[in-house]
């Protein structure tokens, strides 16, 4: 058998389009490539299971091998191959997709969507890197010929009657010479742990090891024996694809270390697992915070049945969420779409609640279960929480209950705890109550011990989210109002009847203060008795604010 025949596109060459178009990623071509060698196993078993394969299916497996010295990279599956009118037709007929038409055929099929392979340029991304591709195949069909493919990225292509005497395929890629990169052990192996270190069936990269053996040869050199080593690089079963009751905590954290390998344990974790209205699996685990949050970002892992595809995950998980770290997969994101169309498309928006629903529920069960221990973790996660709080309606709505603020005494409450315990000191004449903030307790202690000799409380708000924080509760919450401790404030304040009395006597207090008054001698100062107790500060200075401010003015300008 022989026959040459053209491929055939609209475009007049196709493949200088595909390198350029995708050039910065060409290393993708592994990862479609191994895809669909995953697609021909997974359909032989499908096959198989409908009755229509009787012939043993083996142990199904793919193998990636590298031959550096003959600059090829080989990827071999004993899945169902193909005759050479279904190589003409899936392969030649550049844009048709062979999976579509599966999928069509066995629409009824249960697992039919375990079938990879929507990402458009697949096979043809083989020309990224390789000058010729070859196809030797073998179909599982009764009396199929074997079929050898070859085609050197022009538009021409030849196919003769093939080698191969076992089902499945083997496709061969000729490394052209400015990819010799991945004709580097290391690359590929670097590769495939990236994107296929979790595909269902295992893949095995693996050369024949050499390994010295007893004895000497005629030179006096140690002598080698060749080891066949069973090098699977993959982890057919990751835990998002079990079910949550089969899972330990050990299991957890053992898959969080292994996607992070330097990273502390995390706080607690999610497991999404839905199928309708959309598909979609994964972990996604609260991380300890550092405090270079910023560089932590995207950690999300986005997988498609299994296979690696970004992690860019911006669109799909709420942005006050891109601080988690672990893996979705679902394969009713579309992956080869622009930025604006991802934004708009219906499931991505429905992903994108249901995570944000899910987060929500996670942490209202937290809250609700064992206050002291989400008090324990309020530092690492009072980021997420006050981000979420701020910038999503329906996680604002359920976060209501449980962002938490904390005082300057250290003290924890809600929002509704609260206004209870400030309601009856904190509301002025018009009924507005007033809480009061600091966003430096070091600079402004003087301050904050005025307002609590006052009986006035003061909230800690001095996180660089506090800012937003404190804006929102003012939208938000009811007649309240959010003043940062100043000078001013708390003397504004309706002077609880009820707060402790001095420790000195008029009397002592006035003698004091002119003492005071009288050393410090300027008007813009002023100076305050109201000590409780001997071990607080008997007086305090302070300056009153427009003060403050005329001074600073004239500081910038130069003088006054
Ligand atoms: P897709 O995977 O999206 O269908 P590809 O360009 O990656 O597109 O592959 C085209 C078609 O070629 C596949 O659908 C399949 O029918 C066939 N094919 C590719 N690789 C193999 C393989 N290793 N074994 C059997 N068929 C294959
Ligand atoms: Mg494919």
């Amino acid at each position: 058998m022989q026959e040459k025949g053209t491929i055939s596109i609209h475009t007049e060459n196709i493949f200088p389009i595909i390198k350029k178009f995708l050039y910065s990623d060409n290393e993708i071509f592994l990862r479609e490539l191994v895809s669909n060698a995953v697609d021909a196993t997974q359909k032989i078993k499908r096959l198989a299971s409908l009755g229509q394969y009787n012939g043993e299916l083996g142990k199904l497996q793919v193998e990636v091998a590298l031959d550096a010295e003959n600059k090829t990279i080989t990827i071999s599956d004993n899945g169902l191959g193909m005759t050479a009118d279904e190589i003409k037709k899936y392969i030649n007929q550049i844009a048709f997709s062979g999976a579509t038409e599966f999928m069509e055929k066995f629409k009824e099929a249960k697992d039919a969507n375990e079938i990879i392979g929507r990402f458009g340029l697949g096979f043809y991304s083989a020309f990224m890197v390789a000058d010729t591709v070859e196809i030797n195949t073998l179909s599982y069909q009764d009396g199929a010929e074997p079929a050898h493919w070859t085609c050197d990225g022009s538009t021409t292509f030849e196919i003769t009657t093939g080698t191969r005497t076992t089902r499945g395929t083997d496709i061969i890629l000729h490394v052209n010479a400015e990819s010799e990169e991945f004709l580097n052990k290391q690359r590929l192996q670097d590769i495939l742990d990236k994107y296929a270190k979790f595909l269902p069936v295992p893949i095995k990269f693996g050369t024949n090891e050499q390994q010295e053996e007893d004895g000497q040869d005629e030179e006096g050199k140690p002598k080698y024996k060749t080891v066949e080593t069973d090098n699977i690089i993959n982890e057919t079963n990751p835990i998002w694809t079990k079910s949550p009751n089969e899972l330990k905590d050990e299991d957890y954290l053992a898959f969080y270390k292994e996607l992070y390998p330097f990273s502390e344990d995390p706080l607690f974790w999610i497991h999404l697992n839905v199928d309708y209205p959309f598909n979609l699996t994964g972990v996604l685990y609260f991380p300890k915070l550092k405090n270079d949050y910023e560089f932590q970002r995207n950690k999300i892992k986005l997988y498609s049945r299994q296979v690696f595809i970004t992690d860019e995950v911006k669109d799909i998980v709420p942005e006050f969420l891109m601080l988690l770290h672990g893996v979705i997969d679902s394969p009713d994101i579309p992956l080869n779409v622009s930025r604006s169309f991802l934004q708009a498309d219906s499931n991505v928006k429905k992903i994108n609640s249901y995570i944000t629903k899910k987060v929500a529920d996670k942490l209202a069960e937290l809250f609700k279960n064992d206050r002291k221990a989400y008090e324990d973790k309020w530092n690492d996660i009072g980021l997420f929480v006050k981000y979420g709080f701020l910038s999503d309606d329906k996680f604002y709505d359920k976060a209501k209950d449980f962002v938490l603020l904390k005082n300057t005494a250290k003290e924890t409450f809600t929002l509704n705890e609260y206004k209870e315990k400030v309601e009856a000191e904190q509301t002025d004449k018009d009924g507005q109550l007033v809480y009061i903030y600091t966003n430096d307790p070091a600079k402004q202690d003087a301050f904050i011990q005025s307002a609590n000799r006052k009986g006035y409380d003061v909230l800690l708000m001095d996180s660089p989210i506090d800012t937003h924080f404190v804006s929102h509760l003012e939208q938000k919450l009811d007649k309240t109002s959010l003043k940062r401790v100043d000078a001013d404030v708390a003397d504004k304040l309706i002077k609880k009847e009820d707060a402790p009395a001095h420790i000195l006597t008029d009397e002592q207090s006035a003698s004091v203060k002119t003492i005071f008054d009288s050393a410090i001698n300027k008007p813009a100062f002023k100076v305050e008795l109201e000590s409780l107790s001997p071990d607080e500060l008997p007086v305090t200075v302070t300056m009153d604010e427009f003060m403050r401010r005329m001074k600073d003015m004239a500081a910038m300008g130069g003088g006054m």
